[in-house]
């Protein structure tokens, strides 16, 4: 929300959206199709092209960034479907980040709306003792037994829209705290030493999703990886870089540069789609930092998606047999910001017993994209019920995806619906498959 006694502005000078860029959109309209946003809600300003025309008319000081604009900019998923489907090579995700940026630091929001940002991404979300906190307080929330009472009661029809989903998005049961610290600062090779490489154990993946973490460490370590997990690492910043917080992004950049770059590691493995793709975009986002945009490039050149590598290496193949109907789910910035999306699926084939389904609309997001869910609670959920339909047409036994935020949105609607299927990480099948052949 922005404060109307001051008058809204267009962009500054200051990481401007690149205007070279805005003009490579031709607006054949070809991404249209592909938009979500467009899609459901049928309106050319929510649609790339609209998107784009509307920022180039920013940038041409044709008009401010009214309150209009900003909603139109904040009603995209950031999915970056349209990327995929443009012809012109419109690199629409920095355009709406940077855009982003300009709209959270040029306008004025309300002192509740800076505090709440100040808290969210600049304390929560940058400090991972204060992330501990808050997945402390979930995990006695459900153990507890508080979670069942206040279900029972409907408090939660009370709340508002973004505290409801968040609460609707926890997982059946959290992992437990110690697993967390299973997950050590080195894990050494099984056999043979062949490589030494780094993990991005991520915020939301080491807290919540642990054990998909100690699967991908042993699944690395079972083919010849000594795995350096550094426990100076910090959130990656891609959350606070979507929603227009880049100089608090910036500065996790540089951490985690100077953590990785310490390591002395090959390549830098990441589980989480999301983080994967803004770690591979810090060499753009410091481009203008004479001190680190150079770290920066070589720090993204060795980021890889733990798929996009095992497919890269000799891969020890797994022997256990899982007998399931799996359904995959392309995480937007594993396909639409990364181009990776036959190597999760290649992973999945190789495991026996073991059938891929094709899902319709497998490509789309599912409403989570990033914090989403909760800003945009109505589009977000319309978003859900598409993709849960598509999923129950093909009855699959496990739904697999590579993304935190996607594993606790599809495992959300899986739960509401009443669909049976187990919601994993593809690398939780592959490390299921070696254990039960061991
Ligand atoms: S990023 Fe996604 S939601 Fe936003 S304009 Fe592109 S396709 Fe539409
Ligand atoms: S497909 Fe690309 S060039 Fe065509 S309208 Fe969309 S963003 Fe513009």
């Amino acid at each position: 929300m922005l404060q109307q006694e001051i008058p809204l502005r267009g962009f500054d000078t200051y990481e401007a959206p690149e205007y070279e860029k805005l003009q490579e959109c031709i607006h054949c309209g070809l991404c249209l199709p592909y938009c979500p946003t467009y899609r459901i809600l049928g309106m050319e300003n929510d649609s790339p092209r609209g998107r784009l025309y509307l920022m180039r008319a920013v940038a041409d000081g044709k008009i401010p960034m009214t309150k209009n604009f900003v909603r139109h900019m904040y009603l995209c998923l950031d999915c970056r479907a349209c990327e995929t489907a443009c012809p012109s090579g419109v690199k629409f995700g920095e355009l709406m980040e940077t855009t982003r940026g300009q709209i959270e630091r040029v306008l004025p929001r309300p002192w509740y709306v800076r505090l709440f940002r100040r808290l969210a991404f600049g304390t929560i979300l940058s400090n991972p003792k204060w992330l501990a906190l808050v997945a402390d307080f979930t995990l006695l929330y459900q153990k507890s037994g508080l979670q069942k009472f206040i279900r029972r009661l409907g408090i939660l029809d009370y709340l508002p829209d973004s505290l409801n989903v968040m609460e609707q998005m926890l997982p059946e049961s959290l992992p437990p705290k110690a697993l967390r610290y299973e997950l050590k600062e080195v894990t050494p090779a099984r056999g043979e030493t062949q490589r030494r490489v780094g993990f991005l154990s991520g915020c939301v993946m080491q807290l919540w999703f642990t054990p998909t973490n100690l699967a991908t460490v042993n699944v690395l370590a079972r083919n010849g990886c000594e795995v350096v997990t550094p426990a100076a690492q910090r959130c990656c910043g891609a959350l606070h870089a979507h929603s227009g917080e880049r100089e608090m992004a910036k500065a996790l950049a540089r951490h985690n540069i100077d953590v990785f770059t310490a390591a002395d590691v090959e390549a830098i493995i990441v589980n989480a789609a999301g983080c994967g793709a803004f770690l591979k975009e810090y060499a753009h986002l410091l481009k203008h930092d004479r001190e680190y945009r150079d770290k920066a490039e070589a720090f993204s050149q060795k980021v890889k998606d733990i798929s996009e590598f095992l497919t890269a290496i000799p891969l020890q193949k797994p022997q256990g047999e899982i007998r399931a109907r799996v359904a995959y789910d392309d995480p937007c910035h594993l396909l639409h910001g990364q181009k990776i999306g036959q190597q999760p699926r290649d992973l999945l084939r190789m495991i026996p017993g073991i059938e891929l389904v094709n899902v319709k609309e497998a490509d789309w997001c599912c409403g989570s994209a990033g914090i989403y869910n909760i800003i945009q609670p109505a589009v977000s959920l319309e978003l859900l019920e598409r993709k849960i339909k598509h999923l129950q047409a093909v009855n699959p036994d496990i739904i697999a995806s590579g993304n935190p935020g996607c594993l606790l949105q599809i495992g959300r609607g899986v739960k509401q619906s009443g669909m049976s299927a187990e919601v994993v990480h593809p690398i939780d099948l592959l490390e299921r498959s070696y254990r039960l052949a061991e």
